[in-house]
């Protein structure tokens, strides 16, 4: 294969196969040496004079500004991503959030965060922002009018999130995005459910996007990673500010992150029809008042995943009909083929019981339309087991449910 860096028009298949695999970056093999440096020699103190000028990507100057190995990932993420013209690497999702808000946010501003948003986003407003003077309001982004009544002259940013962690909603991207420009302030979202294969951040209008590659990218559990995308003057602003606070990301970790990355499509497309099939079967049982899972026709959300998104993944939410916290507990406990744990978007299953309504200063849990007895909520992350053989562990977890 030839240089693949001006690869356009393909399918997000022969998209992720190629994205980022420079000649120059990969050499004669096919992925990229992982280059090991904080050092980079120079031939001589002309050329070293030269080095600190040459404050561009694709060059060799100090570890803090990478290697060809960060460099060919960050390259393929900016591939996929329409309307990128660069895409900065964290060490963690938490880290590419902090770094992002901390480009675009001031002292004395007033940064608008989605109530639904990742719970270590809200405790960064009101710790981290908090501490040096940025303001954070909590909005229901699915309130439209309440959204844009919250604006002041200090707004200088929002920060979005959709599906909705936990809780999976699906909020007007695009519009509360236009909001935002027309009221001068900058839109950052948290797109790590979708990723750039499943919602076109900047071609909607976000300003800038962001995802935690720990999640679908990585896609094996194995690495903590993020990264932010921007068109040219953000994302000159998020390097700027990522070199200052010293954030890089090990060559090992950017070489694991590119293969993942390789098999990121058809993980994505088995996933989501697993999902979908589990989800499906999930919303004809007696126990379940509701599944929120934004594929699937009738769940909310769907009409907005419709129009907006062009993929899904995995991972979705379900209420239990009544019960309670034991019953609930009972039944994640008796799954044999799901793990319990945080994260997703690995090769392996993982159920998580959740309580979304600890995590949320405005918006209503459960979503409408529900009784006050039904809340007690499970995430399940799907993975790339058959999804027959998942149905039929889920069914003899929901007898464990019942026996109680
Ligand atoms: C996991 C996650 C993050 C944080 O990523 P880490 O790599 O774990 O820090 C951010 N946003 C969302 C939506 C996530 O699910």
């Amino acid at each position: 294969m030839s240089d693949t860096s001006k690869l356009e028009d393909v399918a997000p298949g022969t998209l992720v196969v190629g994205a980022g695999r420079r000649k120059e970056w990969t050499g004669p093999v096919v992925n990229p040496p992982i280059w090991r440096a904080s050092t980079h020699l120079y031939e001589s103190t002309a050329a070293l004079a030269e080095g600190p000028r040459r404050n561009e990507d694709g060059h060799f100057f100090y570890g803090r500004r990478g290697a060809p190995t960060q460099w060919a990932l960050s390259d393929a993420l900016t591939q996929l991503e329409p309307g990128a013209a660069g895409t900065v690497l964290y060490p963690s999702g938490v880290a590419a959030i902090a770094g992002v808000l901390l480009t675009v946010l001031r002292p004395g501003d007033v940064v608008l965060i989605s109530d639904n948003a990742y719970d270590p986003t809200r405790t960064m407003g009101r710790g981290l922002l908090s501490d040096f003077g940025i303001e954070p309001r909590f909005f229901d982004p699915l309130d439209i009018s309440g959204y844009e009544a919250l604006f002041c002259e200090r707004t200088r940013a929002v920060l979005l999130e959709a599906p909705g962690s936990l809780s999976m909603e699906v909020c007007d991207l695009p519009e509360l995005a236009r909001i935002a420009r027309a009221r001068g302030a900058i839109s950052v979202l948290d797109n790590t459910w979708a990723g750039p294969l499943g919602f076109h951040a900047l071609e909607k209008g976000i300003d800038i996007t962001l995802m935690a590659l720990t999640k679908h990218v990585g896609g094996h559990s194995d690495l903590m990673m993020g990264s932010a995308s921007a068109g040219a003057e953000f994302y000159t602003r998020l390097r700027q500010r990522a070199q200052q606070l010293g954030t890089v990301v090990s060559p090992d970790d950017a070489a694991l992150a590119l293969r993942g990355l390789r098999t990121l499509h058809l993980r994505l497309k088995q996933e989501t029809e697993s999902a979908l099939k589990i989800a499906q079967w999930l919303s004809q049982r007696g126990e379940v008042a509701q599944v929120l899972c934004p594929m699937l026709p009738g769940s909310p959300g769907h009409g907005l995943w419709q129009r907006d998104f062009t993929g899904g993944c995995g991972l979705f939410s379900f209420v239990f009909k009544g019960g309670d916290a034991a019953a609930r507990n009972r039944f994640v406990d008796a799954l044999e083929l799901f793990g319990i744990g945080f994260s997703w978007g690995g090769y392996e299953s993982l159920a998580l019981p959740i309580d979304p309504a600890t995590y949320r200063s405005c918006m209503a849990w459960p979503p409408e339309p529900s009784t006050d007895e039904s809340r007690f909520g499970v995430r399940l992350a799907i993975g790339l087991e058959d999804a027959d053989d998942l149905i039929a562990d889920i069914e003899q977890a929901l007898a464990a449910w019942n026996a109680g």
